[in-house]
């Protein structure tokens, strides 16, 4: 499909460097561009390929019609001077899984996960449930490896768990995927797609080309979800935590179609939300004939993704969970309805001038507030307001052991800060890095 072609990469990165590899290996000429200078290592080794890589914050001075392809990185925007110069000149966008999908093995399977909240996590939980059942599963896409980078590795009936963020599926043509997954769908990321009906429309890609044989798992309480996949053509299954679908929760146990597949209580991480990532999980699962007996052996043990909900430790009947991805209020509230057990929450970070108030109806557990950061004051101001008792501190590590030390027997200990960690972390894995350090060290 692209052999032998003229290929203009636009933006180097992990998925440039990979997909230009892969390109040269089919005898493309191809030149990349980007902003930046790029580690010389690399860019040795492209030069060897015969790649050229210009850097210039002009790139599109560098598209012309001779050029077959522009290959975007999915960071980048659509309104890129270099795609709209594409754009006029008929010259198609594509990206570097559009590119990958072209040089897959016979008969790979591919199970691509989208959505507005939950995709890690499912995307995570698919991949251990696969592996546990000895299936050849890969991982790949938004989660950290360019498909690109798994072409080497792939053979023939293999599976590829990918993650796909609405920008990457914007640029799909024929990309099809054997089993799309759509946990559900609020309006984020605008700034980047303009429009709640744009966003939508890229998410519906992951159901491209698809006829009753392929399948689509998609939420069945969520109306934006039911809406949008109204017409596709795939063999829907519906899951919801919250009423009967195809899989669904009663009696505690995750039933679907009529069986018993696991107790709720066998089930490491909490939440209605988790449970919906892990009924996406179990459906793929049963499409491959994975045991029940497997899907219950991972999940007793998956405590989450690194920073998202994710059980650090038991300390003195103490439980610690390291919740730093929730960088906002509407990943707070999840968590804080996660939990039965009285909360000690740890709340702050940098502050957006956000309101806190939309937390207090999902407090009723919650018995005190140690806050610390840019938003400590406001807190402390929200949670006198509400008659919460809040104890005031400066950084993460005093507030995480002052909350141990105003503990009980029994409490949970949740750093769901609700906020962004920019104030003293460079990125929220830091900063639930360093509240895993500062646990381990508790006595
Ligand atoms: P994504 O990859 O889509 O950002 P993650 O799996 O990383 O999603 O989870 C990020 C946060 O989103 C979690 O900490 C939790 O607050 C929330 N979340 C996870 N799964 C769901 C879900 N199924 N529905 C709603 N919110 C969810």
């Amino acid at each position: 499909m692209y052999d032998n072609k003229k290929m203009f990469i636009l933006g180097m990165a992990r998925s440039g460097y990979e997909v230009a590899k892969v390109l040269a290996k089919h005898n493309c000429t191809i030149l990349i561009t980007d902003m930046k200078e790029q580690d010389e290592e690399k860019v040795n080794e492209l030069k060897q390929l015969g790649i050229n890589l210009i850097v210039t914050d002009k790139p599109e001075e560098l598209l012309d019609n001779t050029f077959d392809y522009v290959v975007k990185n999915p960071g980048i925007k659509v309104e890129h001077p270099v795609c709209l110069k594409a754009e006029t000149l008929n010259i198609p966008v594509i990206n570097e899984l559009e590119v990958a999908y072209h040089y897959l093995p016979a008969n790979t399977k591919i199970v691509a996960i989208t959505g507005s909240n939950g995709k890690t996590t499912t995307t995570t939980l698919t991949y251990e449930i696969l592996k546990a059942a000895n299936l050849p599963a890969h991982l790949g896409g938004n989660i950290g490896f360019p498909m690109c980078s798994l072409l080497n590795d792939l053979k023939e009936n293999d599976i590829i768990v990918i993650e796909l963020s609405a920008q990457q599926l914007h640029d799909f043509y024929d990309f099809k995927t054997d089993i799309g997954i759509l946990t559900n769908l609020t309006p984020v990321h605008l700034d980047h797609f303009k429009t709640y009906e744009n966003y939508k429309r890229c998410k519906k890609k992951i159901f491209n080309h698809h006829t009753n044989s392929d399948l689509a798992i998609l939420n069945g309480n969520d109306q934006d979800v039911l809406d949008l996949t109204s017409d596709i053509k795939s063999n829907k299954v519906y899951f919801s935590a919250n009423k009967k679908c195809d899989i669904y929760i009663e009696n505690s146990a995750i039933h679907y179609n009529g069986e018993e597949i696991i107790k709720l209580d066998e089930i490491r991480v909490k939440g209605n939300h988790n449970y919906e990532n892990i009924m996406c999980a179990i459906v793929v699962a049963k499409k491959f004939n994975v045991s029940n007996e497997v899907i219950k052996e991972v999940l007793n043990k998956f405590s989450g993704v690194e920073h998202r909900l994710e059980f650090v430790k038991k300390l003195n009947n103490r439980e610690f969970y390291n919740d730093s991805k929730a960088t906002n209020v509407t990943s707070t509230i999840i968590a804080l309805d996660s939990f039965n057990k009285p909360t000690i929450l740890l709340l702050g970070g940098l502050d957006r001038g956000h309101s806190f108030d939309e937390l207090l109806p999902h407090m009723k557990n919650v018995k005190l507030v140690v806050c610390y950061g840019e938003t400590k004051d406001r807190i402390l101001d929200f949670c006198n307001q509400n008659k919460i008792e809040c104890y005031k501190t400066e950084i993460l590590e005093e507030a995480t052991k002052l909350a141990y030390n105003l503990s009980g027997e029994n409490d949970v200990i949740l750093l769901s800060p609700a906020c962004a960690s920019w104030d003293q972390y460079e990125k929220f894995e830091d900063r639930g890095d360093d509240f895993k350090r500062i646990v381990e060290l508790l006595k």
